[in-house]
């Protein structure tokens, strides 16, 4: 981090600057020009707001230089994480997750009939929302608490773990006994508090990467669920806003090559957000598989049709099937 100082400063006020930063533990080397002055701030400037510096009347400007987080940082922890889950794994070489199910859980019938289609494909976790954001508050939103008993019964007879979204502290207590992996999603990417409660449960957490959120702005998510407690957070990109109406959103597959340099979290793609339309699941998933992504969450309908959330996006369990087929491909000729 440099501070830049204004050249009519008062007199005194570098020095005064001087001293709180060292007294944080900061080391200030000074450096200066014919007419300026500058402080280069080296040593743990991670919690040290660009804001906060130019609050001082004698700063002019700041840049920074490293990043503004640390426990997400590759440079504080070079190797990768790798989430566990009963053996079934998210992140570190030679690991590749694929979650699957349906946007939201609807019946018994429906979830168990997924669950078993997708772990005969190859998916190592299932999804399903019990608690949905909808857009219009006339919507399905879950099933709630009955759509989690539902996922507990998937569970159970398949042995796929649950990765299941939570929208509200109200419900910290039943996640943490019931679900395997707490998704975050892209809507409140930025609810700092529920980030924070979240990361206290110590559980495995999936965060999805907010509508038009920068990757910073994810990884700043990801070190807020980090300070709450849990360092098992898995990142996803699941396509942000963009002028671009011809799918949903627009996937930033770029994510997972500058995510992988600046974070050891797992990043994971998220096909079905990103475009909205099936068809366009398959060579997307493809892509990310190809790009290094960690894995995988993709919508699985019995019935897209009748989808009470999500039916053009969904695929079904034919062509999820297809999907992993052409993925184990991909990743032995990357291998
Ligand atoms: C979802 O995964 O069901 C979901 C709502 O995703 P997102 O938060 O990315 O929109
Ligand atoms: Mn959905």
């Amino acid at each position: 981090m440099i501070a830049i100082l204004k050249q009519d400063r008062t007199d005194g006020s570098a020095e005064q600057l001087y001293k709180v930063l060292t007294a944080r533990g900061i080391i200030v080397q000074e450096i200066k020009g014919e007419s300026t002055l500058m402080f280069g701030l080296a040593g743990d400037t991670s919690n040290i707001d660009v804001d906060e510096l130019a609050r001082f009347e004698c700063v002019d400007s700041v840049i920074r230089v490293s990043e503004p987080y640390k426990l997400a940082s590759k440079k504080f922890h070079p190797e990768d994480t790798v989430i566990d889950v009963a053996g079934h794994k998210i992140g570190g070489a030679g690991n590749f997750a694929v979650i699957a199910g349906p946007c939201s859980v609807e019946s018994e019938e429906q979830i168990l009939s997924v669950a078993r289609d997708v772990k005969a494909a190859g998916a190592t976790f299932m999804r399903g929302g019990a608690f949905k954001p909808r857009t219009s508050p006339y919507a399905f939103s879950g099933l709630g608490l009955d759509g989690l008993e539902l996922l507990k019964m998937a569970r159970e007879k398949t042995g796929l773990p649950i990765v299941t979204e939570i929208m509200s502290a109200d419900y910290l207590d039943a996640f943490a006994e019931d679900v395997d992996v707490i998704q975050i999603g892209a809507r409140n990417m930025q609810n700092f508090t529920l980030l924070r409660q979240v990361g206290a449960l110590n559980k495995p957490v999936l965060l999805k990467r907010g509508l038009s959120s920068t990757l910073e702005e994810l990884l700043m998510a990801a070190e807020h669920v980090m300070a709450g407690g849990t360092r098992k957070v898995a990142l996803c990109e699941r396509g942000i806003r963009t002028f671009e109406t011809a799918t949903r959103n627009t996937l930033d597959l770029s994510a997972v090559p500058v995510l992988k340099a600046k974070t050891h979290l797992p990043v994971i793609i998220d096909p079905s957000h990103a475009t909205g339309y099936w068809h366009l699941v398959e060579p997307m998933a493809l892509a990310a598989t190809a790009c290094g992504a960690d894995g995988l969450i993709i919508e699985v309908h019995n019935h897209p049709e009748a989808a009470l959330c999500d039916g053009a996006q969904s695929v079904t369990p034919q062509v999820f099937r297809r999907i992993m087929g052409k993925v184990a491909k991909i990743r032995e000729a990357i291998a």
